[in-house]
């Protein structure tokens, strides 16, 4: 699944953007003398680099050390029954799944093997599959955590990759974790080449979720404006008002103090409201909606303040 070999051909010091010298048993370093991360290296975790500049994270060295590796406990394989249960109150999101097919039909309309930078791959998202089952396609999976998934640890605030490295990047339930997203989107532009994809899905009427690594919604037109310099290609909600009410109303029995997993019981009595997603409109079921998603292509342009306004008018019609 992971081309090795290219992987460190594109990889680069998350702080000066210099090389990285790999010489095993020897920790990687960066290659400029004149970078900390000269001297302290990268620790490793799984066998995996930690391509983190910790002075400017999130995240403290610490989290790393021991080959611990994990920020959160984490549950890779969505087969966990908590996930099963939630997955039956939420629904398989197949909003996904069809931008999954669309993002892999453009990415193989270049005219080279496509390589794709999957930010937040701990674990495959929904829709994603289908690119890495593709033998066509070099698949850099990435996530500030280890696992089977992912050949590098990163922050998405400072990528450790070269510019225009990758013909698209994969965030899907990431930007609401990170401190700035706009510094995070930015950065997924300057490692995509000319035209390079993007597909984004960010929650909008979600609760918190992750406790304390939680910090931002976007509505649609946030999410178009956090993508400013991108052509938008598609973009719309993942989950509507109706999915919306049911984690409204699991959060509000947690309020009223049942415990996560009784929540989550309770929650399954209404799971069905978010059947009713299917009759909504469009303009309001975006207003009111659970995520949305982006999908588009970098662009030259870059969208001004004024446009905004008509783009909240015209993103809906058909
Ligand atoms: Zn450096």
């Amino acid at each position: 699944m992971h081309q090795l070999a290219s992987f460190a051909n594109i990889v680069r010091c998350p702080r000066c953007l210099s090389d990285i010298t790999f010489a095993p048993p020897a920790k990687p370093r960066c290659s400029n003398v004149k970078c900390t991360l000269n001297a302290t290296g990268f620790v490793q975790v799984d066998d995996q680099p930690v391509l983190v500049d910790f002075e400017r994270s999130i995240f403290a060295p610490g989290a790393y050390d021991q080959n611990k590796g994990y920020i959160l406990a984490r549950e890779n394989t969505g087969r966990s029954i908590r996930t099963r249960v939630r997955r039956f109150i939420t629904g398989r999101n197949l909003v996904a799944e069809k931008n999954g097919g669309e993002f892999l039909r453009r990415l193989l309309l270049f005219g080279e093997r496509p390589r794709v930078l999957i930010i937040g791959g701990g674990a495959i998202g929904d829709g994603a599959q289908g690119l890495y089952d593709n033998a066509d396609i070099d698949i850099i999976g990435t996530d500030v955590y280890a696992s089977p998934f992912t050949c590098a640890v990163v922050d998405g605030h400072h990528l450790p990759f070269c510019s225009e490295a990758f013909h698209g990047v994969w965030i899907q339930a990431v930007l609401e974790h990170v401190l700035e997203p706009h510094v995070v989107a930015a950065e997924i532009y300057r490692v995509l080449k000319s035209g390079g994809l993007v597909y984004s899905e960010i929650p909008f009427m979600q609760q918190v979720h992750e406790g304390a690594y939680d910090f931002s919604r976007f509505s649609l037109s946030g999410h178009r404006w956090l993508f400013r310099r991108f052509e938008q290609l598609a973009a719309g909600s993942v989950g509507g008002a109706g999915t919306a009410f049911v984690w409204s109303f699991r959060y509000l029995c947690r309020a009223l103090g049942a415990g996560d997993r009784f929540a989550t019981l309770l929650a399954s009595a209404v799971f069905y409201l978010r059947f009713l997603d299917r009759l909504a409109r469009h303009r309001p079921n975006a207003d009111g909606a659970s995520g949305t998603y982006f999908l588009g292509a970098k662009s030259q342009r870059t969208l001004v303040p004024r446009e905004m306004v008509r783009y909240y008018e015209e993103q809906m019609r058909p």
